[in-house]
């Protein structure tokens, strides 16, 4: 390859790589597999070896992946946080091991340990208090997660024993297990949310959300394994990891200390057997130097140490014959053909089905009926159907037809120009629609209500519910009429029926099923507007003014309030009493007397209570920022231009943490705003909060309540 073909490559690679870089790290949602990733990498290293004149400093190849964000506070890591050089090849372990036995030149051990595939957290210990976590962000700050990784169940908020450092940071990985990730992904599905696509990314995700609560009942947990050089003073890493345990710190245990390139490699071949029946992802084996002094001799490249190495194990697959395809209708009428696979072990599960997409994928496949499938779940837990092994198909073989009719209700599907799936076009009377949008409304994460689907089967076979709003009709002596239901079991469906009730705006906006609207677009929407009357008179331009809304979920939107049926239906759950609207309860105080206040960006609760909050305490609201606003109230996204002003004439911005916390105790309602109640009663803390507000979201809470069991699973998780 010439200079120029090289220089044209690099500039291709370091464009696909960043790209992809930001769906990994920030979306956690890659489209690549990390296979795939790591040779264009691994091509991008070679040809900057090559013609080092064409290295830049910003080249992915030279800096590690970036997972900040803007809605977390950043704190610079106190040693850099890196990544580690990796390989698919023992012979390049074997290159590794030379290397360092070179370099050393004198007898030293390894540490090898198994690779936690979930994502990078860095803890610091103060006093043995659990004093703050960050991600490793881009290596040299992070964002600050402590108020997350409070609910994380097995991180200690305190230390126990004697002997650890006044200050130190200990780093490892947070991990979501299989278990909770396949409810999670059942959850996101019955929300036709988009699914994490493994278990690394779920838990990466899960880590960066802004509500706490959820976060402990996500299922994390952590494994330390790493105090970087010159916090503690032992001779071994290993050591350092031992002492650590026995503080109380999660340390890793699938560990061993070696001493030949035999026994590593004896290790890796243990593990790539053993690893599958671990209850959580693992992605390789860490070779480090175990001497701590030998670690600092060696020393660091831009982007990993040079005393460590990964060895990566590639994605499992398997061959296994297509039994049956089943055409699967969705609650919005999309069609998703599933393999049904004669049942194979991949992974640490068993695996019986695998999504063939859409009707696009099939014929890209080449699928025929009977076919032999290659399924893959290495990266992407979701088996994907990869390949068909063309030698065995049988002869005469046929290509599946794709129906044309709603498997369901017979009616003929469509396909809308821009959509990748067929769809059922008959909303009101396809059987498996109906029932789908009631199971999406009993969710937990919407009105959670304690119904199952057989439930939901047998109140619309019977007539008794079609709609939500049927659901808030039904009686107990109706019920106990019913095969199968008994007094305590009729009183405990019609209690949380009305328990529901109490469920918050932003979650009725969710329940009601509006196509793309998921949870957290609800809540954005909800906090935007207040209101559902204020949601539905939106036009199109007001609904793009809130984050996260784009073109598809307003246009979704607008539809979806168009149709006369969910008007009648939202009267109708009106009457029954759900909560139309985020809730300010009447407050008063002179706590913001004499102060005026310009408001900017969206706020936990709708921008009009927030001004009804500032008018009930006393306060003015100013509509442009000038020499006599006492603070400019900036929320998510606040206008860059009110921000400039405020910052030109020395107006103080605050955030809303800031905010709450000069208000009496009780002044919001605690169901309305979920995250008030704690950033409320932190007194100094939140002045210190005040000004500070870019990037921070007064996510700390305070709270030291560890949790981290997932509840009130009412489905059979569905392995796909
Ligand atoms: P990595 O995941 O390959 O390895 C480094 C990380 O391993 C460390 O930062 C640490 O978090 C973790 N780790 C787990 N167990 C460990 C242990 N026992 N000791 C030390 N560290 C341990 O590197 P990375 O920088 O986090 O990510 C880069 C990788 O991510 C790439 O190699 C690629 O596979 C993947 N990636 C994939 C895509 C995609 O589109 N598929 C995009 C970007 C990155």
């Amino acid at each position: 390859m010439d200079y120029s073909e090289a220089k044209h490559r690099i500039e291709e690679l370091k464009a696909v790589l960043r790209e992809n870089s930001r769906k990994y790290y920030v979306e956690n949602a890659p489209t690549m597999s990390d296979y795939e990733y790591d040779s264009l990498m691994h091509e991008l290293e070679a040809l900057e070896a090559q013609f080092p004149e064409l290295a830049t400093e910003d080249s992915p190849a030279r800096r590690v992946g970036s997972d900040l964000e803007s809605g977390f506070r950043k704190y610079p890591h106190k040693y850099p946080m890196l990544s580690l050089g990796n390989t698919y090849s023992i012979d390049e372990v074997e290159e590794f091991a030379e290397r360092v036995t070179k370099s050393l030149d004198r007898p030293f051990t390894y540490s090898v340990e198994l690779k936690y595939d979930g994502t990078a957290i860095c803890l610091t210990y103060r006093n043995g208090i659990l004093f703050r976590a960050l991600t490793r962000g881009d290596g040299v700050k992070g964002d600050d997660v402590t108020a997350n990784a409070r609910r994380i169940a097995n991180i200690p908020h305190a230390l126990k024993g004697t002997g650890w450092p006044e200050e130190f940071e200990i780093r490892g990985e947070i991990l979501m297990p299989y278990e909770s990730f396949d409810r999670l992904n059942h959850e996101r599905e019955l929300a036709e949310e988009p699914l994490f696509a493994n278990p690394r990314n779920a838990a990466s995700g899960s880590l960066k959300l802004q509500n706490p609560e959820e976060v402990g009942r996500r299922g994390l947990f952590c494994v330390l394994y790493h105090i970087p050089v010159g916090q503690v003073d032992f001779p071994t890493h290993d050591a350092a990891l031992n002492a650590a345990a026995g503080w109380g710190l999660p340390v890793g245990d699938k560990r061993l200390v070696c001493s030949s390139i035999e026994e590593i490699e004896a290790f890796i071949g243990k593990w790539d057997t053993e690893r599958k029946t671990l209850p959580y992802a693992t992605d390789g084996i860490v070779i480090k130097v175990n001497e701590l002094d030998y670690q600092a001799e060696l020393g660091y490249t831009a982007k990993s140490p040079r005393w460590a190495v990964a060895y990566k194990y590639k994605a499992e697959q398997a061959c296994t014959p297509v039994l049956s395809i089943d055409y699967q209708v969705g609650r919005t009428g999309a069609v998703t053909p599933v393999a049904n696979l004669e049942p194979v072990f991949l992974s640490g599960t068993m695996v019986k089905r695998a999504t063939l997409v859409n009707e696009d994928q099939m014929r890209a496949l080449d699928l025929h009926e009977g076919d032999w499938v290659y399924v893959e779940k290495g990266g992407e837990i979701i088996p994907k159907i990869t390949g068909v092994e063309e030698s065995k198909r049988e002869m005469g073989a046929k290509v599946p037809v794709f129906p044309t009719l709603c498997p369901d209700c017979g009616t003929p599907l469509v396909r809308v120009e821009g959509e990748a799936k067929w769809f059922c076009p008959n909303r009101k009377g396809c059987p498996t629609q109906i029932k789908g949008r009631l199971e999406h409304f009993v969710t937990r994460k919407a009105m959670n209500i304690l119904c199952g689907e057989a439930t939901i089967e047998q109140l619309y076979s019977l007539g008794l519910a079609k709609v939500p709003s049927d659901l808030y009709r039904l009686r107990e002596m109706d019920l106990v009429r019913l095969e199968g239901w008994k007094e305590k079991s009729a009183s405990r469906f019609v209690s949380s029926v009305k328990d529901s009730l109490a469920v918050p705006f932003e979650r009725v906006l969710f329940a009601i099923g509006i196509r793309f609207v998921g949870e957290t677009t609800a809540r954005d929407i909800a906090r935007h507007f207040g209101s559902m009357d204020a949601v539905m008179a939106a036009s199109r331009e007001e609904l793009l003014e809130v984050p996260e809304v784009g073109d598809v979920i307003a246009d979704s939107i607008i539809a979806f309030f168009e149709d006369p049926d969910n008007i009648l239906e939202i009267n109708s759950l009106k009457e029954a009493g759900l909560k139309m609207s985020a809730q300010v309860k009447e407050a008063s105080s002179n706590a913001l007397e004499g102060k005026t206040i310009v408001i900017s960006g969206t706020f936990s609760i709708s921008r009009d209570e927030m001004k009804a909050l500032i008018e009930a305490n006393g306060g003015k609201n100013g509509s442009s920022v000038s020499s006599k606003t006492t603070y400019l109230l900036a929320g998510e996204k606040p206008g860059p231009e009110k921000v400039k002003k405020a910052q030109d004439l020395g107006v103080e911005i605050i955030d809303e943490g800031a905010f709450m916390a000069m208000l009496p105790e009780g002044v919001v309602s605690p169901e309305s705003v979920a995250t008030l109640g704690r950033v409320r009663g932190r007194g100094p803390q939140q002045a210190q909060s005040a000004g500070a507000w870019e990037g921070s979201r007064s996510d700390d809470s305070g709270d030291t309540t560890p949790s981290g069991s997932v509840q009130g699973n009412l489905f059979e998780p569905t392995l796909f």
